[in-house]
């Protein structure tokens, strides 16, 4: 099952390397309070308006854990196939830093409140298993504003104890693809299960970039470096590219990795140091005594897998057996949970295989040149559906529908009030084609003559010019049956 992966090898004089990633995903819980406050999480908001004594780390305050971001771990836990571990631990993570007022982050460090999994891969080369180490909750940081004020930095508290799901990956991925493929379906699991928006552009999810390479075909892994908080794919990918680059270039020039934390710059395409792991930091972590540690029954888990939604991984096997989509239609189909709801609105009362074209060909080009959703779609599903019908029960042929799908497109929404108005219903009356048909027969003499002596292929030259002749309007199965009997 779990396929050998096209690998991404960088090539230099005499050696091959392979590149191997790892990736600490930083995921936002979907919540409308934070971790251990009843601050609001709203993205947006005025600076430090949403901060509570507690945020703040005002003397004194005590942290309340939100029972609803426990859940929201745990049901992301059984998302990722993951052990879910009936103890876990928050400690204090401690440092310094002018947007971290408590001067320690609580995070979960050797206990976290899941454990190991799995997130499968549909790759074009088969499907992949990407293991999951662990999940930990931790919160985050405020952020610090170095480029509104000349003289000082502003410091805006309202990200400081929202919660965060850190997921790591073990050192599984091995292309960019795949780290794009990886990201991706995490993505659309969390989704799924209303775990965490997803949302890239405000830092919903970002991630921490681990990469090595070794020479082909060896089985210890390299040295790897930590690329901090790259905030979407294309950046995770150039960092990776670089940073691949840099260490295979190294080890040609017989030096050696050091183990360090790099950060990307955007604008210049490459990784910096930002320290070594000589001076890493050390943390002094140690369990937070203003918190006990988190006990969960197994009553609390088993209730929330009883609440889990169907999983694109389940969703697609259904679409497959259900419905005999093939495995590429199915993936395009359920990696939104969106897309999967508007297609089983359509299919409902519409012929599957026409539903899967017009939704995977017309319409996605359609919301792709305008740049939307599908829950912004100009066509609804129960019009789709009708324009559907009307190809499968021959009223219209597939041309023509393509007109009325702009003109829903456009504004007028519903095909049959379209069609009717516009009497766009195709010809099927033997007697009409029929007449059409001898008219275009007499007016080509010459071709008729090509064809009977043996030039079949201008039999697609006359279904052409009685198309044509019918506004496009013609059947185009009475047609063949028709021209095939008089030619
Ligand atoms: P740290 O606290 O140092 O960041 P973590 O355990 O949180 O350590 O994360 C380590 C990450 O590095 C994991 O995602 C893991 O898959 C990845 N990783 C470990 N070894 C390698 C390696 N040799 N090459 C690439 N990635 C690696
Ligand atoms: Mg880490």
């Amino acid at each position: 099952m779990n396929k050998k992966p096209d690998e991404y090898l960088i090539t230099r004089e005499k050696n091959v390397y392979e590149v191997v990633i790892g990736l600490e995903v930083h995921a936002q819980v979907l919540s409308n309070s934070k971790l251990f406050s009843s601050s609001p999480t709203k993205f947006g908001a005025e600076p430090n308006t949403q901060v509570s004594l507690v945020d703040a780390a005002f003397p004194g305050m005590l942290p309340v854990i939100n029972e609803y971001c426990i859940k929201q771990a745990v049901k992301t836990g059984i998302g990722l196939k993951a052990k879910i571990n009936n103890r876990s631990v928050f400690d204090r993570k401690n440092y310094f830093y002018a947007d971290l007022p408590q001067g320690y982050q609580i995070s979960q460090y050797k206990h976290p409140i899941v454990g190991e999994g799995i997130v499968i891969l549909d790759m074009p080369y088969g499907q992949r298993e990407i293991g999951i180490e662990r999940l930990h909750l931790e919160q985050d940081a405020g952020k610090s504003i170095h480029d509104v004020d000349p003289q000082s930095t502003l410091v805006d508290l309202n990200r400081s104890g929202v919660a965060l799901m850190e997921i790591v990956s073990k050192p599984d991925l091995r292309s960019l693809d795949e780290v794009n493929a990886y990201i991706k379906k995490l993505r659309s699991i969390m989704r799924y299960l209303g775990t965490c928006d997803g949302n890239m552009q405000e830092g919903s999810l970002r991630a921490d970039v681990n990469v090595s390479v070794k020479k082909k075909g060896t089985k210890n892994l390299g040295t790897r470096c930590e690329i901090k908080n790259v905030n979407s794919i294309k950046f995770m990918q150039m960092a990776i590219n670089y940073e691949a680059n840099r260490q295979v270039d190294l080890i040609e020039d017989g030096k050696k990795i050091d183990q360090e934390t790099r950060l990307f710059d955007t604008k210049k395409n490459e990784t910096r140091s930002m320290r070594s792991k000589e001076d890493a930091h050390d943390y002094r972590y140690f369990p937070d005594p203003d918190l006990l540690p988190l006990e969960l029954k197994n009553d609390f888990i088993e209730k929330i897998k009883s609440e889990i939604p169907e999983l694109p991984d389940e969703k697609k096997k259904r679409f497959i057996d259900k419905f005999n989509l093939s495995s590429y239609e199915a993936n395009i189909l359920v990696s939104d949970k969106e897309t999967s709801e508007y297609f089983e609105k359509v299919i409902k009362n519409s012929d599957v295989k026409l539903s899967t074209n017009w939704i995977t060909g017309e319409l996605f080009a359609l919301l792709n040149e305008n740049d939307l959703a599908i829950t912004q779609s100009p066509i609804s599903a129960e019009n789709l559906s009708k324009l559907i019908n009307l190809i499968k029960d021959g009223i219209i042929s597939g041309k023509i529908a393509k007109t009325v799908f702009e003109l829903m497109a456009s504004g007028d929404k519903d095909p049959q009030k379209i069609v009717k108005e516009k009497s766009l219903e195709q010809e099927s009356d033997p007697k009409a084609l029929e007449s059409i048909i001898d008219k275009v027969i007499s007016e080509n003499p010459d071709k008729v003559k090509e064809y009977k002596s043996g030039k079949e292929k201008l039999f697609g030259f006359f279904v052409g010019q009685v198309m044509k002749a019918s506004d496009g309007k013609a059947n185009p199965k009475l047609v063949n049956d028709i021209l095939k009997k008089k030619l």
